[in-house]
């Protein structure tokens, strides 16, 4: 890789089941894979070129357990993306407490790090609870970006959100 290009961190939050390592697998491999241990906490990097510009991506998908340490994401990331399924309710009202932690870090800290809110899933449209307009409320009380997204079905669902959150990561760095 050109020894000059930038690297990015994103970190993916959210409740258990609401897509985080297929979101992150179907990101770097352009493959939706049913069954992703669900306790596996890893990092993978992609080398992107968007727009000319060659750069670095590293992904952490997260497994919080009770005793994880959430030092371990925040002081890491770039940028953060907050998941929760449209086809339930109880990982709804869990994306809003990841946003406060994230959102209150990020203050006490003085920093500017993009925050986007993630709603999965909506291949599974005839099962949503939570309507596009909820989410797109509840990431605009947090200042964060807003998508709408699926694992399951086009990789431009998904390329979209990342590629969001980069170009909001390099304004942030004044890289672009
Ligand atoms: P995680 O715990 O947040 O990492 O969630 P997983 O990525 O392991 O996904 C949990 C379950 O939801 C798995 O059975 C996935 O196949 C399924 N899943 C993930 N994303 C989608 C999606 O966009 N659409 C559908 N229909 N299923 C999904
Ligand atoms: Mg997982």
């Amino acid at each position: 890789r050109n020894g000059n290009s930038p690297d990015y961190n994103i970190v993916l939050l959210g409740e258990l089941g609401v897509g985080k390592s297929a979101l992150t697998v179907k990101y770097i491999t352009r493959r939706f894979i049913m069954e992703y241990d669900p306790n596996i906490e890893d990092t993978y990097t992609k080398h992107e070129d968007i727009d000319g510009t060659e750069m670095c991506i590293h992904v952490m998908d997260t497994y919080d357990k009770e005793d994880s340490d959430p030092l371990r994401y925040l002081r890491w990331a770039d940028g953060f993306m907050v998941v929760y399924g449209i086809t339930s309710r109880q990982s709804f009202d869990k994306a809003r407490e990841y946003l406060e932690s994230v959102t209150q870090y990020l203050k006490a800290n003085s920093k500017d790090s993009p925050v986007a809110l993630v709603g999965n899933k909506i291949d599974l449209e005839r099962y949503r609870q939570i309507s596009k307009v909820e989410g797109n409320t509840l990431a605009q009380e947090f200042e964060s970006l807003f998508f709408e997204t699926t694992a399951a079905e086009e990789f431009e669902y998904v390329e979209d959100v990342f590629h969001g959150i980069i170009h909001e990561i390099q304004r942030e760095k004044g890289d672009r």
